[in-house]
């Protein structure tokens, strides 16, 4: 849900989460289901909650986005979004049990990069200039707002793939590096998902009608390709079990570490831990693409941290560094004499790496660095064993049993 006259990125900070979401809570129900899949343009997105960069950088959670939801409307009702809110979930849950499935999508992406043999077609889609109209006002929308329509992203995943035939990976990319709310996860899956490649032999195609019906007129596009045949690629990896929750010593003097995976840290604190001396920031906002991220998906980051720092730093100690590079937090941890450092885990990405270079210089110092698992993460990606309809029967148990301790921990 955007104001139409905001063109530009939000504010990155929870406050204006909470005013999002509490402005989005009356139409999540009914409303939602019968009109999320409409994409209004330059009317703004009235008919969805516009929630994902906050979501996506944990300014605001999804067991709160849920709760708040619940809160308004029954279970019945609210069916709909509380399904795309664990859609995201269930894309976490399934990646962290198969990280190789980004370690692979990162190496297409660099044979891409490197061959050079679709730089120019490339380079006119990526400017919005592909000839086709929606698609290209698709990506002035995406360049200036940082944001698209979640029918949006589907289409223009599409044409990107079966009309343009350009490399998939080159135009997850693209996204990666402009939308506030890029994820490795979402954003990685969703696209093998267009192309025929993760739920295998079945992908989406763009179809005209259907783009005029949901954009209300806005576009008539002509020459889609709309016969085209699933890509290809090797069967899924075979499942690693997932990571286990770590817990810190109550001995020991601790730091806390942010990333920009979680910033709602109060989960941190359940534990007795030893005395926390300080906070840090690690941002790997650079590491979500091998090119440059676009200017506002650093800036609102950025923001973000800003945000959660100001807001937790009476609980966190001596603020630290706000740094991207790893050796700059292992010398903090050094010079402030922690035993260990507490953050919340990170999955698989760029600041998962980052994370795991971090540890390595620690334990060179005997400083140990513990990865706390939220309870709501534990609870529901064990059930990310197949495809998003087995996943969503576990819902119910979820809510019930995740929810209201979440909440109140929040
Ligand atoms: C090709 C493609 C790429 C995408 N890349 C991303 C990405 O990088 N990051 C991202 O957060 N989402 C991604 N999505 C999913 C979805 O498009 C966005 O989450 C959604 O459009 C965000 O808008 P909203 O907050 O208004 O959604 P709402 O409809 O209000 O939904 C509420 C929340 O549910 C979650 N959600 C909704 N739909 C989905 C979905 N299909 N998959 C996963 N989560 C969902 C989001 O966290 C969202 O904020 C992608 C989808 C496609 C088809």
């Amino acid at each position: 849900m955007t104001d139409p006259t905001e063109n530009t990125p939000p504010p990155a900070t929870r406050t204006h989460a909470l005013e999002r979401l509490r402005r989005f809570v009356p139409i999540a129900g009914r409303d939602y289901a019968a009109r999320r899949n409409y994409d209004l343009g330059s009317q703004g997105h009235p008919d969805v909650s516009g929630l994902s960069p906050y979501l996506r950088h944990r300014l605001i959670t999804e067991p709160e986005v849920i709760a708040a939801v619940l809160g308004r409307h029954s279970a019945s009702t609210a069916e709909k979004f509380v399904q795309e809110v664990v859609w995201r979930t269930y894309w976490k849950g399934w990646l962290e049990m198969r990280p190789q499935v980004w370690a692979d999508y990162r190496q297409g992406l660099s044979r891409v990069l490197n061959d050079g043999r679709h730089d120019d077609r490339l380079a006119a889609a990526s400017a919005g200039q592909s000839g086709i109209d929606c698609f290209d006002a698709w990506m002035g929308e995406l360049v200036t707002t940082g944001y698209l329509h979640n029918h949006a992203r589907m289409w223009m995943a599409s044409i990107w793939i079966f009309t343009l035939r350009l490399p998939w990976e080159a135009g997850a990319d693209l996204f990666m590096r402009h939308l506030l709310d890029g994820d490795p996860a979402s954003n990685t899956l969703s696209w093998r998902w267009v192309a025929g490649l993760q739920t295998q032999g079945k992908h989406y195609i763009a179809r005209p009608d259907n783009i005029t019906r949901y954009t209300e007129g806005r576009f008539a596009p002509k020459g889609l390709v709309t016969d085209a045949a699933p890509l290809s690629g090797p069967p899924h990896p075979p499942r690693r079990p997932l990571p286990a929750d770590a817990r810190p010593d109550p001995g020991l003097p601790t730091g806390i570490l942010l990333t920009e995976e979680d910033l709602s840290p109060g989960f941190l604190f359940d534990d007795a831990q030893g005395p926390i001396l300080g906070h840090a920031g690690l941002m790997s906002v650079a590491g979500r693409s091998p090119l440059p991220v676009a200017d506002p998906v650093t800036a609102f980051t950025r923001d973000a941290m800003m945000d959660a720092r100001a807001r937790w730093s009476g609980r966190m100690g001596a603020p630290g560094p706000l740094s991207d590079d790893p050796a700059v937090i292992a010398a903090w941890a050094v010079e402030l004499g922690l035993g260990q450092i507490v953050t919340p885990y990170a999955p698989t990405g760029p600041t998962m790496k980052a994370l795991n270079m971090l540890e390595a210089m620690l334990s060179e110092v005997g400083i140990t660095l513990i990865r706390r698992i939220r309870s709501y993460d534990q609870a529901a990606w064990p059930h990310a064993t197949a495809g998003f309809f087995r996943f969503k029967e576990h819902i119910p148990a979820l809510l019930g049993d995740i929810l209201p301790d979440s909440v109140d921990k929040l």
